[in-house]
């Protein structure tokens, strides 16, 4: 298999967004290397996340929100509404399917889920095309 970064399991952040398919990560300028990294080119809104700083992650195994008690907070409930809403994506949704089949098949999932049919790079989420070849 060719390797990619969607099938790279670090570019999934605690709240179930593959940031292989964030606009900061697939951009040119000022690229960001995902929520898991210490990349200091990451957008504030990612750099400010309480879901990202959240005490609970911290201290969890997986890394994913599902393993939380409080699963799903009101945190998570607001931005996967508005991913929803915005970009019909659900990070909850990526994340039960994770809990439930594993990392692994969400990340074959999704490679094949965002991969532009033109050139096989990815569907950025936040503007709905692929960058790569603009398709
Ligand atoms: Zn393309």
């Amino acid at each position: 298999m060719e390797k990619n970064s969607a099938l790279n399991p670090t570019s999934i952040a605690p709240c179930g967004m593959n940031c292989a398919i964030c606009l900061g990560f697939l951009r040119e300028k000022n690229k960001c290397e995902g929520c898991t990294s210490n990349s200091d080119n990451k957008p504030t809104y990612c750099k400010t996340c309480i879901i990202k700083n959240c005490e609970f992650i911290k201290e969890s195994n997986s890394g994913f929100c599902y393993e939380c008690s409080k699963y799903p907070c009101k945190r998570l409930k607001q931005l996967d509404k508005r991913y929803r809403t915005n970009y019909a994506m659900s990070m909850i949704e990526n994340l039960n399917f994770i809990k439930t089949s594993g990392l692994n098949a969400f990340l074959v999932n999704e490679s094949v889920r965002w991969k532009c049919t033109t050139c096989g790079g990815y569907i950025c989420v936040h503007r709905g095309y692929c960058l790569t070849c603009k398709s």
